[in-house]
């Protein structure tokens, strides 16, 4: 496993792409609304990006089953999705729904990628917990990486904190070292798998982490639908999302896409 280190430079540069990707995501948060597609997010994605001079990174991203690339620049996941949705004219927001939107940017080379899932307008109790405790999973992420802190030590808390809400870390999808590829090594689990006990990840000064957990609310499987893309919980309840590029800096860390 090759994790590549970046250096103080380098981790500018990331966080100049981190910025275009918190602009993005900044602008999308004030424009979902009840009434608006997910398509229309998307368009916004696309013009702030090129107006800052980067690049959308999901665009046109292979399709693992042999399917369509992916054709938006946002993943946009409504309610029981939970990641890599497509954004369309036809999914219109509502008064109630949760919305995932996930966005990476490469900016001079470098990479950025973040997430976030939102409530339009009043939503139900349980959903909102669901988002606050999936929030604050990553941000107990952001309060204890600090060069030689074991990630396993941080993926347990946040898988309790999860489960202690009756929610399920989902085990599918990880999170992911980040540089000049949207994906390096290592994985990023937010539950401490057998993998991760046998070669744990000691954190280390100039690690880039893109740190992304994903909770749903009933059961932790999920599949993908037939758009070859989308993915849901099995049981259809809902679930949430959220993700930073966080640098691991002396003493601490730095989230680059705040
Ligand atoms: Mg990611």
């Amino acid at each position: 496993m090759a994790i590549i280190l970046k250096s103080r430079r380098e981790m500018e540069m990331m966080r100049r792409a981190g910025q275009v990707v918190a602009a993005v995501l900044s602008k999308l948060k004030q424009e979902a609304k009840a009434g608006v597609s997910t398509a229309s997010l998307d368009a916004t994605a696309r013009r702030i990006t090129e107006e800052a001079g980067a690049i959308p990174l999901f665009l046109g991203v292979p399709n693992p089953y042999g399917g369509r690339p992916f054709p938006g620049a946002i993943c946009a996941s409504v309610n029981e999705q939970l990641v890599h949705g497509i954004p369309s004219p036809k999914v219109i927001l509502k008064d109630g729904d949760l919305i995932s939107v996930d966005f990476g940017a490469k900016l001079n080379g470098y990479c950025g990628d973040a997430a976030f899932t939102l409530g339009i307008g009043a939503v139900n109790a349980r959903h909102q917990k669901l988002m606050d405790v999936t929030q604050a999973m990553l941000q107990m992420a952001v309060e204890q990486m600090a060069p030689g802190m074991k990630w396993s030590r941080i993926a347990a808390e946040m898988e309790a904190c999860a489960r202690e809400a009756g929610f399920s870390v989902v085990r599918d999808y990880v999170g992911h070292g980040i540089g000049r590829e949207m994906h390096e090594e290592p994985k990023v689990p937010n539950f401490v798998s057998r993998e991760l006990l046998r070669e744990d990840i000691v954190l280390k000064e100039g690690m880039v982490l893109a740190v992304e957990p994903m909770v749903n609310m009933g059961r932790s499987a999920v599949r993908t639908l037939k758009d070859g893309w989308t993915v849901v919980p099995r049981d259809g309840r809902h679930s949430a999302h959220f993700e930073h590029t966080i640098a691991v800096v002396e003493g601490g860390c730095e989230v680059l896409t705040g």
